[in-house]
């Protein structure tokens, strides 16, 4: 099976709280936030890596992303993938995810025949949880987003089950296709330092604009029919506060409280 995996860096979402906002740009701030592969697309690599074990094929990890950002994507070739390709190009800059998903649906027409494209539902940055659908909608494939399960049957067609807060389906159909799934499908394994070191050979390509079958007027900035008028901070409307002590001293003084604020036993 031929799979491609979208990995996105994002700002280590463990240090979210150091995130700000330039209010004259209203642009985010991230220097001095390291970024990471995004969680989910941890758990779509494992996925992946984890149907290559069971029916061979091949594992691609596919980004958009700056140059500087490749030695962290480096990490899903130590995960499993079998090649790295890097979209990058000062032009693909500013693009929305309608921009982002031409370049990547471009990249993976490119790439040669696919079975599986996998993403994961959404990312921890921008979060739009649209660009999975976009890609599909690109290369003209059926997309199905929130899946948990993801398995591939004797005759090759794919059994995935998608659930969401409403409940659960099970689809089967043939491939190509492209899937958005959540953090229930697996537990992305652990990283050796073998896996590291294995990983210092495998193949990482580096494409731009003019690699690819993509016309200016559909990237960065101006390929993008979307523009952010406003970024701000939710104002904080509650307060938490840590009590300390034993819990007996720490549940008298929250007894103490919910008696003032007029809550009664009984
Ligand atoms: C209106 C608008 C304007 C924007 N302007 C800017 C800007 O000026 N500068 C800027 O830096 N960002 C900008 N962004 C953010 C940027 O467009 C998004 O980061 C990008 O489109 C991906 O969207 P997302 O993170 O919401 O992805 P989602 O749809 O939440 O991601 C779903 C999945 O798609 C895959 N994926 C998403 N992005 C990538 C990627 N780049 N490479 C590989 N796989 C990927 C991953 O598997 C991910 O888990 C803008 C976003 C919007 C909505």
């Amino acid at each position: 099976m031929e799979m491609i995996v979208c990995i996105k860096p994002v700002p280590d979402p463990k240090q979210a709280g150091k995130m700000t906002i330039d209010r004259e740009t209203g642009t985010m701030i991230r220097r001095d936030i390291p970024s990471v592969i995004n969680p989910l697309d941890r758990h779509a690599l494992e996925a992946a890596v984890q149907i290559r074990e069971r029916h061979g094929g091949r594992v691609t990890a596919l980004s958009m992303a700056p140059g500087d950002a490749l030695p962290v994507l480096k990490e899903s070739l130590a995960r499993g993938a079998d090649r790295l390709v890097l979209l990058s190009d000062r032009r693909f800059a500013g693009g929305d995810t309608l921009a982002t998903a031409g370049v990547i649906a471009a990249a993976v027409g490119h790439l040669g025949t696919f079975d599986l494209v996998m993403c994961g539902d959404e990312t921890t940055d921008s979060g739009t949880a649209q660009v999975s659908a976009q890609v599909a909608e690109f290369l003209d494939v059926p997309n199905i987003m929130h899946v948990d399960d993801c398995r591939v049957s004797p005759d090759g067609d794919l059994r995935l089950r998608s659930r969401n807060e409403e409940g659960a389906f099970t689809a089967e159909g043939q491939t190509p296709m492209v899937v958005s799934v959540t953090a229930d499908i697996n537990e992305p394994r652990y990283v050796t330092l073998m896996d590291v070191l294995d990983s210092e050979g495998k193949e990482v390509v580096v494409l731009s604009a003019d690699d690819l079958p993509l016309e200016e007027s559909w990237i960065g900035l101006e390929g993008s029919p979307t523009r952010v008028l406003e970024l701000f901070e939710p104002e904080r409307k509650s307060r938490a506060e840590m009590l300390s002590g034993t819990p007996a001293e720490q549940a008298a003084v929250l007894a103490d409280r919910l008696r003032r604020m007029g809550f009664r036993n009984g």
